[in-house]
């Protein structure tokens, strides 16, 4: 059943109606239908969509419309896998309480003087957002009160569970009041989150947003067959030949990461490399400049492009081929966004990346199409 809701039908104040009208959502995601109003009747919900879904709406909707403004205590805590969407996610809020002037709202996150934090926290906020690490931090040393917590919020549940945070979370969520809503979201739900639901959440709600096929249809996906040293020269002219505005390619180390970005650099294309090495300035630093279109390559490894959402990505390399099935549909994830389209280029060195992709292509039971490299004449 198709429902064509919008926003005001939702429940939600006229402050997010004008914020969300800015933003340009003309309508709510399915997600969103579905689990705004849950939440504001107060219940506990699992949230369960793709990548690109519109999830941190779904949950910074309700809690921007709950928070009592009056109050200088943290009311909402969201906890997010990295730093990097922990600022995104902060970046969405402050955007959709636009017209709440009086919210406030921090980030907490490692990599960041804590004593900055702590003074933000002592001047009074009422919506943290921050990663389990430094959460636990500031609540060793008595810098955060979650006494008056009335709503947690788990996004990416699931990274944050593979990137071992099960522990940070359990604490966490024990020192806070038992009268709370405990929300999860989630591209996945598998069976550690589960048991983590069924612990700390109360008759929740499951709302489940699932495509047909895992990968989203307006992404065309090809793949071309290429020696690895002749790997520079193919990406090169296809970043030329195809003029992408904003395109990210994937390596599977830092360290291809950095020689790839030097040697675009070296050919003239403006790249940045995005990896767990740079310090959050640095990295904070990188994104912006790709997000306002000040370098047009962004090459990063996984782990620092997770969850990142950068609008009108045209364009997503495989420099080198996933290692798992799961890791090639959150890459790809990154183009074709919010109902645009998107190409994903893979390249293939040798039989065992022809094999893998097939794999892929069982995995997201959609075939990605074989290509023939552009020769050298056509880019002269
Ligand atoms: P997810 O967390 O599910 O991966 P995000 O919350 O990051 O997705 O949203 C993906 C993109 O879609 C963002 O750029 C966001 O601003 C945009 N978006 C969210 N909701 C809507 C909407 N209702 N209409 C249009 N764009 C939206
Ligand atoms: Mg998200």
């Amino acid at each position: 059943m198709e429902q064509q809701l919008l926003f005001s039908d939702l429940g939600v104040s006229e402050e997010i109606l004008s914020a969300v009208e800015d933003m340009g959502f003309t309508q709510p995601s399915p997600i969103q239908a579905q689990t705004i109003p849950l939440l504001l009747e107060g219940h506990d919900v699992i949230g369960q969509a793709q990548t690109g879904t519109g999830k941190t709406a779904s949950f910074a909707i309700p809690i921007i419309d709950m928070v009592d403004v009056d109050s200088n205590k943290p009311q909402a805590l969201i906890l997010c896998p990295t730093r990097e969407l922990a600022v995104q996610v902060e970046g969405e809020i402050n955007k959709l309480a636009k017209y709440k002037r009086r919210l406030s709202s921090t980030c907490i996150y490692g990599g960041d003087p804590i004593d900055r934090q702590i003074r933000a926290l002592k001047k009074g906020v009422q919506v943290v957002v921050g990663t389990p690490g430094r959460i636990m931090d500031h609540l060793d040393r008595g810098t955060l009160d979650l006494r008056q917590v009335g709503i947690v919020v788990l996004d990416e549940a699931d990274e944050m569970l593979d990137m071992g945070f099960r522990d940070d979370i359990e604490t966490i969520l024990k020192t806070m009041p038992d009268e709370r809503q405990t929300v999860f979201f989630s591209a996945t739900m598998a069976k550690p989150i589960m048991d983590l639901t069924k612990k700390y959440q109360q008759d929740p709600k499951i709302v489940k947003v699932v495509r047909k096929e895992l990968t989203v249809e307006n992404i065309a996906q090809h793949y071309y067959e290429v020696k690895s040293p002749l790997k520079m020269d193919l990406i090169t002219r296809l970043i030329h030949v195809n003029q992408f505005n904003l395109s990210l390619i994937f390596c599977n180390t830092k360290r291809a990461t950095d020689e790839v970005t030097e040697e675009l650099i070296a050919r003239g294309i403006q790249a940045e490399a995005l990896h767990g090495d740079l310090s959050q300035a640095q990295r904070t630093k990188v994104m912006n400049k790709f997000r306002k279109g000040h370098c047009s390559v962004l090459v990063a490894t996984d782990v620092a492009a997770r969850g990142i959402d950068v609008d009108n990505v045209e364009a997503v390399f495989n420099y080198d081929l996933p290692l798992d099935e799961e890791n090639y549909v959150h890459r790809i994830g990154r183009t074709g966004r919010a109902g645009k389209s998107g190409t994903a280029i893979n390249f293939v060195t040798g039989r065992r990346d022809l094999g893998r992709i097939g794999d892929l292509e069982r995995f997201i039971k959609t075939s990605i199409q074989k290509m023939t490299p552009p020769s050298a004449a056509e880019m002269l």
